[in-house]
């Protein structure tokens, strides 16, 4: 059965959706987003798919992360060695406790 599809691709990096978006999620680039029409024969053989190797959890490299520390030891040994630049951590705690 031939069916119209749609999906929604980033003019900047290519980045396909099937659906819409303000904000490309790849490039952050906004209003980048416009509509194409896939028609025809809609199968998997004709839909690109981009190819993913797995790779072993021992072969991914580790980044290095550089942690701020908060001043705290008991906070950064929470947060795994103190801040990431960057990164957005939400602290909470007990009103009243001081
Ligand atoms: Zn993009």
């Amino acid at each position: 059965m031939a069916k119209a599809n749609t999906v929604f691709v980033c003019s900047n990096c290519g980045n396909e959706s099937s659906k819409w978006f303000g904000r490309c999620p790849v490039c952050n680039e906004w209003n980048t987003c416009y509509e194409e029409k896939v028609t025809g024969k809609v199968n998997n053989k004709s839909v690109t798919k981009k190819i993913v190797t797995p790779i072993k959890l021992n072969d991914v490299k580790k980044q290095d992360i550089v942690r701020t520390s908060t001043g705290f030891a008991e906070l950064d040994r929470v947060l795994g060695g103190g801040l990431v630049k960057g990164s957005l951590t939400l602290v909470g705690g007990e009103p009243g406790i001081r």
